[in-house]
């Protein structure tokens, strides 16, 4: 499942990142531009518009109703598009939404605070834009909160 975030929901295509989909963030207001792209690469849009869905009854359409982000996300999930994948969880640079490359360790020396390079064994980079990954001490935490997302589906307001 592909996503195509509008432009009014970048951080949500951020979290989505995060859990390994595939999401692009459309900036443009051309609605036309988005529709086409996501016909093109068959994706799902996402979009806070309430009246595209009904324009466009034949397009695979998500109305994202909630404000937060974190919510945003609950929202997808609550909406049964989203499954937990923990293989996939951080294989996606958040900010290109190109997946990750396992690098040798020594070339993330002098790239990465060194305290960082000194804890952490692993390290990936984004082909895209270069930016050196590690599974820092806050994953543990950070796949705890979002088994929590995926468990709790009838708490909508539960924060993320
Ligand atoms: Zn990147």
């Amino acid at each position: 499942m592909k996503f195509l975030a509008d432009r009014t929901l970048g951080r949500l295509a951020k979290g989505l990142r995060m859990l390994g989909y595939d999401t692009l963030y459309c900036r443009s207001e051309d609605i036309y531009q988005l529709i086409h792209l996501a016909r093109q690469e068959e994706r799902i849009v996402l979009t806070r518009d309430t009246k595209l869905a009904i324009r466009r009854p034949k397009d695979r359409i998500i109305t994202i109703m909630e404000d937060h982000p974190s919510r945003q996300l609950k929202e997808v999930v609550q909406k049964g598009c989203l499954f937990l994948n923990e293989e996939k969880l951080y294989t996606r640079c958040l900010l290109c939404n190109d997946p990750i490359d396992a690098i040798p360790r020594k070339e993330a020396e002098g790239k990465v605070p060194d305290f960082i390079f000194i804890q952490q064994r692993d390290f990936y980079r984004c082909p895209k834009c270069g930016r050196i990954y590690w599974q820092g001490s806050h994953l543990d935490n950070m796949r705890k909160r979002v088994k929590e997302l995926f468990h709790n589906k009838s708490e909508a307001r539960n924060g993320f």
